[in-house]
């Protein structure tokens, strides 16, 4: 469970196993951002991550306070702006997702639409 996980995404991650695992116990495993449930599947428990709300590149402190658990996607989504706080942070992230959705939608409704007014 947690620690295929944990072992799992170890590599990328600046926390250590019993920090990271502190963290998505302490969110239950679901990502902050977009609420994906990482006990879900084998395939969302993959892509669980911990993220730096202030991105260690602007000196986001390893902080209980500064870390949350975070799917990649959003994680990549995110990025390493600087947010004023989680909520602009999730803000971004959700908006930006909105947006994704959106236009790969777009892409995939085109064909269908011609093919039903053929
Ligand atoms: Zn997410």
């Amino acid at each position: 469970m947690p620690f295929h996980i944990m072992t799992l995404s170890r590599v990328a991650m600046p926390v250590s196993q019993a920090e990271g695992l502190k963290i998505l116990e302490r969110d239950q495993f679901c990502c902050r951002y977009c609420g994906l449930d990482g006990k879900a599947s084998f395939e969302n428990a993959l892509v669980m991550s911990v993220d730096f709300v202030q991105p260690r590149a602007r000196k986001g402190k390893k902080d209980p306070a500064n870390l949350v658990a975070c799917c990649r996607p959003c994680n990549t989504i995110k990025g390493t702006r600087v947010y004023k706080s989680f909520e602009d942070a999730k803000k971004y992230v959700l908006d930006r997702r909105e947006q994704m959705r959106r236009a790969w939608e777009a892409t995939r409704v085109r064909p269908a639409a011609r093919a039903a007014s053929a």
